[in-house]
């Protein structure tokens, strides 16, 4: 599933994983990540509902 790799999994919509996970900066993040193939979306928060949010908001390409 490419860049992330969850420490914690907080929630799934559809493909989407939310989750705590090193951010690219080495912190704590959360991180929403499509796990869909030839997708590879993904975004990192500072705060869970943010990532929340993008993981509603996430259009999947691939069905
Ligand atoms: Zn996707």
């Amino acid at each position: 599933m490419g860049l992330y790799r969850f420490l914690r999994e907080l929630h799934r919509v559809g493909h989407v994983t939310v989750g705590t996970s090193h951010g690219k900066r080495g912190q704590i993040a959360y991180v929403a990540a499509c796990t869909a193939e030839d997708c590879g979306w993904s975004v990192e928060y500072e705060e869970s509902s943010g990532a929340m949010a993008a993981a509603h908001g996430h259009r999947c390409r691939v069905r």
